[in-house]
């Protein structure tokens, strides 16, 4: 018989989203009929912006005359979509990041898995608690960790927590590690990381030679003009971090699928003792595993860049804000401890009685019908948390409030 992954069965089996279907196809059977609302999963609601699709569409007909029929795009993703993303991303917030330091794929959830290709065996791992779950799964499947234990915390990851008692800030740690991942806005605590915090990150990478993978998927969410929109605008930044950004949740692209990793051409990592272009690997990596995102879908994203799509992808991020607001405000008003939900689309409460995120959840699944997430599936130190998402119909996050604040 074959041999299989044995990493992959390290993973915990109670995988949270399944569990959360479980749960809701539990109650559903039990209570047919029953209007549930549904603010669990990180999934947008809103339709694509009219500029996006408008060049999806002329895409699709350039698709459709052998003149400007296109084949295999560049790896790498277009010249034209990573100039954009370089000027209107980067140069405008005065960062130096260039077009081919720039790699378009189709999704950052990939991309912060598929890094771990070009990075060793051997280095020290460090996450936040709570975290996105991806980062510590991917790690789990490669064969980087040992077992969890009953917490879910595994062997040779170290956890940095994030909570209300150190406000959501990730401290630097006082050991070294070769590898932290970050991300700010967080998913799921909805916290941001000031430049302050950053610059202490970008000088504790640098003084210990660690590289920072930063998750900025929400960074369109920030309405706070302090709060940096990359790890690009700290100085000293481009020797020690690598960028994953997402057209999933500021222009709705979660079906659609672009994303975009950078790695600036000075970042550098070791073999033995032999200094190695990190760019230089993810590039053959790319070129080698991936042919390139879509060029339909190429187009759509570059739409965001538009007079247009700017207007239309900002309209979309303060509708879902508004909702986030409205969140923010009910369950305050109604008690409850809420962080959170101002640069980002999440919010992040605690449970009310020092119930079990597990027990919050089944509370509002019976009483208020309205599906949640519990924190506790993102972390041990998400226990005693429950996350909504400010992503869905305005009338559905006012009912959902209206059931909460009437129990
Ligand atoms: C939604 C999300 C992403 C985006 O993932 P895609 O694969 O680009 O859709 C990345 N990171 C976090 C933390 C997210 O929540």
């Amino acid at each position: 018989m074959v041999q299989v992954n044995a990493d992959y069965l390290k993973l915990k089996a109670g995988y949270l989203f399944p569990e959360i279907s479980r749960r809701i196809k539990d109650f559903n059977s039990k209570n047919p009929n029953t209007d549930l609302i549904r603010l669990g999963i990180g999934d947008v609601t809103e339709p694509l912006p009219l500029a996006c699709r408008e060049a999806m569409k002329a895409a699709i007909e350039e698709m459709g005359t052998a003149e400007s029929f296109k084949g295999y795009g560049p790896e790498q993703g277009y010249k034209w979509l990573r100039e954009s993303i370089s000027k209107n991303d980067y140069s405008t917030r005065g960062c130096e990041i260039s077009a081919e330091e720039i790699f378009v794929s189709d999704g950052s959830k990939c991309d912060s898995s598929n890094i771990l290709d070009i990075l060793g065996k051997a280095n020290k791992i460090a996450v936040t608690d709570p975290v996105y779950p991806v980062y510590v799964d991917t790690n789990v499947m490669t064969g980087r960790t040992g077992e969890a234990n009953l917490k879910g915390e595994y062997q040779g990851l170290s956890y940095i927590p994030i909570n209300s008692e150190n406000g959501f800030e990730a401290a630097i740690p006082k050991e070294k590690f070769d590898l932290i991942y970050l991300c700010f806005p967080n998913n799921p605590t909805g916290a941001v990381a000031t430049r302050e915090q950053l610059v202490s990150w970008v000088k504790y990478a640098k003084e210990n030679d660690s590289l920072i993978l930063f998750d900025a998927a929400y960074e369109a969410f920030i309405k706070d003009d302090s709060i940096p929109h990359s790890i690009f605008e700290i100085e000293g930044s481009r020797d020690c971090a690598i960028e994953f950004r997402s057209f999933s949740k500021n222009a709705g692209f979660t079906g659609t699928r672009c994303a975009f990793t950078v790695i600036p051409k000075s970042l550098k990592g070791k073999a033995g003792k032999e200094e190695v272009d990190l760019w230089s690997l993810w590039n053959r990596r790319q070129s080698t595993k991936f042919n390139g995102v879509s060029y339909v879908v190429q187009r759509g994203a570059e739409a965001v860049y538009s007079e247009e799509g700017k207007m239309q992808v900002k309209k979309l991020v303060s509708f879902y804000m508004d909702n986030a607001q409205i969140i923010k405000a009910n369950l305050t008003s109604a008690g409850f401890e809420v962080f959170g939900a101002i640069n980002a689309p999440y919010a992040w409460i605690k449970t009310p009685n020092k119930l079990s995120s597990w027990d919050f959840f089944d509370f509002l699944l019976e009483n208020a019908n309205v599906v949640g997430t519990p924190g506790s599936g993102f972390g041990a130190a998400g226990e005693g948390y429950f996350r909504l998402s400010a992503f869905n119909s305005r009338e559905n996050v006012e009912k959902a409030m209206q059931r909460i604040v009437k129990l």
